[in-house]
């Protein structure tokens, strides 16, 4: 078999620790029953909770691990409590992105047949689609930089060539291979403003300059406002669409809203080199500590790792697996029984994920 797949693990802060255990194991449960790949897991520290102790939110020697794994699975970190001088939260989910240049953030939106949602679906109904957020530039970039004086206040949006042209192609990628998985149709939408903003028109002149060297897919434009509103309408018509960070950050909360909760939302922030996999939610310092957070969309991330790595590696099991995985916990969500209490089941972390492993 070939070498083991090196994967750096933060266990983070607050329920972090909880939900991630589940998830290694069931990784690894996987692995063992495939026998066509294997992982090394390496933990390593970073968060809150570590620089409350030591002094130091994300030491070198764990950038250093993170650089040099295959993947790095996370799970939440910060805690409210805990802070720098200057006030700010400690974010080293936030400084890895900016260190690792993991410039699109993939915010897969999915809802089963079956699954409960706010929305009035049809019973075989179902909602797959990708939001991909630029992670590291866009009104984000103004952080930390803003101008603030007693009368104004303004920050500044930063859109580069380099980062966008990247940006789009790894759309237009995600939506070819999404169409090889059968996923999706292969139409990626740029959602922007650039019926009013000079920057989104430069934004999206970069996008149709990289659509047009994909005649094998399709691709179209929508403003950010009616975006909102068709997620909502009809979310069934999109599969993958596009934007900057700060429209990003705001659409994939409603993602997570969609397919009911933050407990139910992965995530992957992909730069050229690595790519880290984590949930939506953060470390829900209100119930850490009493086993009974919601574990799936750790587990969902994993699936998404082991996704990318399969695709990577041209290892079909890995793939095979990672939809196997996402099936399991649709199932899961959908008996309701085995989920945990955020979603109406009455389950703990761990019998939660227990029954994901049943269900494999
Ligand atoms: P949060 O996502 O941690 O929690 C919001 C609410 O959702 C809470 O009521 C919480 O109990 C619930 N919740 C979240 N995840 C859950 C799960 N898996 N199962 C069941 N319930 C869950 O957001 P917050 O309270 O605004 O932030 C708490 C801390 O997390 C802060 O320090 C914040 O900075 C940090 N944070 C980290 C990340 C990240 O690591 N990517 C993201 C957001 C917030």
């Amino acid at each position: 078999m070939a070498e083991p797949f090196n994967i750096a693990v933060f266990n983070g802060d607050g329920i972090g620790p909880e939900i991630m255990a589940p998830t290694v194991e069931i990784l690894q449960a996987m692995a063992n029953n495939s026998g066509n790949y294997s992982f090394e897991f390496k933990y390593a520290d970073a968060g809150a909770s570590h620089y409350a102790k030591t002094g130091e939110s994300l030491p070198e020697a764990s950038l250093q691990t993170a650089r040099d794994a295959d993947a790095i699975l996370l799970s939440a970190m910060g805690l409210p409590s805990v802070r720098y001088k200057d006030g700010t939260e400690i974010s080293p989910q936030i400084d890895l992105r900016k260190e690792l240049n993991l410039f699109a953030g993939v915010r897969p939106v999915r809802i089963a047949p079956g699954q409960k949602s706010p929305l009035k679906l049809d019973d075989d109904q179902l909602i797959d689609f990708v939001l991909i957020r630029e992670s590291t530039e866009g009104l984000f970039y103004s952080q930390g930089k803003g101008e603030v004086s007693e009368d104004q206040a303004s920050e500044t949006m930063m859109i580069t060539r380099e980062t966008s042209e990247d940006l789009f192609k790894f759309a237009f990628s995600l939506a070819r291979q999404r169409k090889e998985l059968g996923q999706g149709r292969g139409e990626v939408t740029c959602v922007d403003k650039a019926n009013v903003f000079r920057a989104f028109a430069f934004f999206r002149d970069i996008f149709d300059k990289e659509a047009a060297k994909h005649q094998d897919l399709s691709s179209n434009h929508a403003y950010v406002d009616a975006t909102a509103l068709w997620m909502v309408t009809k979310p069934w018509s999109f599969d993958v669409l596009v934007t900057e960070n700060m429209f990003g950050d705001i659409l994939s909360d409603l993602g997570a809203g969609l397919m009911g909760g933050l407990g139910l939302a992965p995530s992957a922030d992909i730069g050229k080199e690595n790519a880290v996999f984590q949930p939506c939610h953060g470390s829900a310092p209100d119930i850490a500590g009493e086993n009974i957070a919601n574990p799936f969309a750790m587990i969902l991330s994993a699936a998404m790792m082991l996704e990318w790595l399969g695709l990577k590696a041209s290892n079909q099991d890995m793939i095979d697996d990672a939809k196997k995985l996402r099936d399991a916990v649709d199932a899961v969500v959908i008996d309701g029984t085995k989920a945990t209490r955020d979603l109406g089941g009455s389950s703990d972390t761990t019998q939660a994920g227990q029954a994901v492993l049943e269900r494999l």
